[in-house]
């Protein structure tokens, strides 16, 4: 059984949300419908998703000392989230500006700010790190820290779960690090060159361990050594896809530190993905564990 839980390293913003009828053009503006404010970044998406699924969760990241950090750091404590190795930076809290549409589908712009400002570990990241059974990374944070955490990690014996969002070239070297890869399509077809998402996985996962590749509303597939098995999604009324990939990942990883089979797994992440995707907002849409439960019973 699972003892240390689950250290995340990652961004924690606040997001900045609207829903249109239709998102602008090019030089347009269109008169909005509503307007929220809800935590966000992956780093936090991730480690609420999986804090909520019933894992124990550590905190790792930087926020500014502003209303927005302090409001997301009293966010991820509601959740029991260990929010000690959250530093506060001299640049302000992070924030993502989201658009969702009517159709449900989002674009979203992202400014760094406090993310952008961890250049190394503190002493704090690595103990955390090491006392986890399983260390949560996105490309959030300045990509050096992200290797430096994947490799600490490596030789601390910890296993590694990355998404590797925003779809970026990642540094080299990072994949030989990393024990589980999840990439949505878009993100495989960048690192593996290629736009067929399952031949990208297999492409992935011959430089790490397992590949999991999702698939929006056509699910997942895992991919390991040359075998793939696929999990279709859950049939549901998508009304708001932003935080359903740092769903999906997070209960992954809680599922996984509880040492679930992978099959269990997988379906109780694109189970809680399809709980998501049927609320409005990030955090504001991640189910408790009780939830994922009565959903698959
Ligand atoms: P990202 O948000 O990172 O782009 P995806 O869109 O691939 O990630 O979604 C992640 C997972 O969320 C999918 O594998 C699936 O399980 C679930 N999901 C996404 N969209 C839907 C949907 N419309 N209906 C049901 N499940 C969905």
């Amino acid at each position: 059984m699972s003892t240390g839980g689950i250290a995340v390293l990652g961004s924690a913003n606040m997001d900045l949300v609207v829903t249109v009828d239709r998102a602008p053009g090019r030089g347009e503006t269109v008169t909005g419908r509503t307007f929220t404010t809800v935590p966000g970044g992956k780093g936090a998406n991730q480690a609420l998703a999986a804090a909520r699924a019933g894992a124990a969760v550590r905190f790792l990241g930087a926020v500014g000392d502003d209303d927005f950090g302090r409001t997301v750091s009293t966010i991820l404590r509601a959740d029991g989230i260990d929010v000690s190795g959250l530093v506060t930076s001299a640049e302000p809290t992070g924030t993502a500006h989201i658009t969702v549409d009517g159709d449900g589908d989002n674009s979203i712009v992202v400014v760094p700010g406090a993310n952008g400002s961890l250049a190394a570990l503190t002493p704090e990241h690595r103990a955390g790190i090491e006392a986890a059974d399983l260390l949560l990374l996105q490309l959030e944070l300045p990509l050096p820290l992200v290797a430096e955490a994947a490799a600490h990690a490596r030789a601390a014996g910890v296993r590694t779960v990355l998404t590797p969002a925003p779809a970026v070239p990642l540094p080299s070297g990072l994949l030989g690090d990393v024990d589980v890869l999840v990439p949505n399509e878009h993100e495989a077809a960048l690192l593996a060159h290629t736009g067929d998402p399952v031949a990208a996985g297999h492409r992935l996962a011959a430089e790490c361990g397992d590949v999991v590749v999702t698939l929006g509303s056509q699910g997942a597939v895992h991919i390991r050594g040359g075998d793939e098995r696929r999990v279709p999604a859950f049939a549901v009324p998508a009304v708001d896809t932003t935080a359903a990939g740092d769903t999906f990942v997070g209960v992954l990883a809680a599922s996984l530190a509880e040492q679930l089979p992978w099959e269990a797994a997988m379906r109780r992440a694109g189970a809680a993905a399809a709980l998501s995707v049927q609320r409005f907002g990030a955090s504001s849409s991640m189910p408790a564990r009780g939830e994922i439960d009565a959903f698959l019973a």
